[in-house]
């Protein structure tokens, strides 16, 4: 069997968290298998490492943001193969660019287009378990980008794919997905299976537990996911295709603060200004979700919309750099929102959800600023502030407590 297994940041912080994992690698190279290990940065090294470079610019570079960030995976794969070697077992390191891993040229959010998989076939062939780099990847000017913030769960289920992998096993310091994060809803609880499309929304709407795009490329090239625990001997969670014939009215709830809000205000109410809007911040790469244009009133209109927190103050800039030709007044941010969002598949063919989940914020006095609703979730923007009382009061609604 090959076997492709990735390794979080807190799976591998210290070098006690090292070794584990190389002894929990180990067991599967000597039944024989082909292992190849994705790893991300250990601990908080990225954190930390971004913010070394806002202490010298506060703007940094996206390429220089890559070049820097890069080094945290690199560091905890030399480390890993280390601990091998001392373990007695032949293993290798390969960054991006060892491998040839070739993705889009955009910094700090590029998507994987090719992996070439000749060296890590050649070493696998060699018996050495091989360990690579998750995040990272390499763009056509030879230079070093990354996926994105948990990037390396992508990186994992692209070399699962491209390598015809028969497992792709993604250890976290959970015990797998569960219905809301565990830490804010301690009785939530862990799901046996849940669909790719669920899965998926579950990831981009802020569950943190697996990188959205990784979701997205497992569902493409039909990779069976396992969710488990690094630290823990238990059953995962099995992200695939068809989950039960039964399909759960809501399986999640997922929260988000790293949202901001932001508003154009005054434009003129005729046509062709969402668009000018829109493809404006497309264009420079800036990812929408929540849209919400306002009633139009003496010829003119407000369109506000979320983007994630990160993209706010360049989407502010473009777009105040474009005002006049959009036809606005002024831009607004605000900062200090979150979304709260319901995934569920049987959403579809059950009426009442929205209700539901409208009524428990209600009864818990959270207003609702936005709403925005697809076939399989329903998301609102709150205050920042309530996200945490948001997310239980929804959470017990649903009922989808431990039992
Ligand atoms: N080290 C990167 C991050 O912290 C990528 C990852 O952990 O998947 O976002
Ligand atoms: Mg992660």
């Amino acid at each position: 069997m090959l076997i492709v297994k990735k390794f979080g940041g807190s799976s591998v912080a210290d070098k006690e968290r090292v070794y584990n994992v190389a002894n929990r690698i180990l067991e599967d190279y000597k039944k024989g298998n082909d292992v190849v290990v994705v790893l991300s940065a250990q601990g908080k090294t990225t954190d930390q490492l971004i913010a070394k470079a806002k202490e010298i610019n506060p703007n940094p570079s996206r390429r220089e943001m890559d070049m820097l960030l890069t080094t945290g995976e690199q560091i905890s794969v030399a480390l890993m193969a280390m601990a091998l070697e001392k373990l007695g077992v032949p293993a290798v390191s390969l960054n991006a660019f060892q491998v040839a891993m070739h993705t889009t040229s955009v910094y700090s959010n590029a998507r994987i287009k090719r992996i070439d998989t000749e060296r890590i076939t050649t070493e696998l062939e060699n018996k050495k378990i091989v360990i690579i780099t998750g995040f990272q990847g390499v763009n056509k000017f030879d230079d070093y980008t990354t996926l994105g913030r948990g990037g390396s769960d992508t990186t994992a289920v692209a070399l699962a794919a491209a390598l015809h992998a028969d497992a792709c096993e993604i250890y976290t310091d959970v015990e797998g997905v569960y219905t809301a994060d565990p830490r804010v809803v301690p009785n939530a609880r862990k799901l046996e299976e849940i669909s790719y499309d669920e899965m998926l929304e579950l990831a981009t709407l802020g569950a943190k537990v697996l990188h959205n795009r990784s979701v997205e490329l497992a569902k493409k090239y039909n990779v069976q996911l396992v969710v488990l625990s690094s630290l823990v001997v238990a059953d995962g969670t099995i992200v695939k295709e068809e989950t039960k014939v039964e399909k759960m009215l809501v399986s999640g709830v997922a929260a988000d603060k790293n949202t901001t809000r932001i508003a154009v205000m005054g434009v003129k109410d005729e046509p062709g200004i969402a668009f000018k809007l829109f493809s404006l911040l497309a264009k420079n790469n800036i990812n929408v979700d929540i849209i919400l244009q306002s009633i139009g009133r003496d010829g003119t209109k407000d369109i506000s919309f979320t983007v994630a927190s990160d993209f706010a103050a360049e989407a502010k800039q473009i777009i105040e750099a474009n005002l006049a030709r959009l036809s606005g007044e002024k831009v607004t941010v605000e900062d200090n929102v979150a979304k709260v969002s319901v995934v569920g598949a049987g959403m579809q063919t059950n009426a009442g959800v929205a209700a539901t989940m409208f009524e428990a914020l209600y009864d818990a006095g959270i207003n609702i600023k936005m709403i925005s609703t697809s076939e399989i979730k329903i998301t609102v923007l709150i205050d920042e502030k309530d996200v945490n009382e948001a997310t239980q009061a929804v959470h017990e609604a649903f009922k989808l407590a431990r039992k």
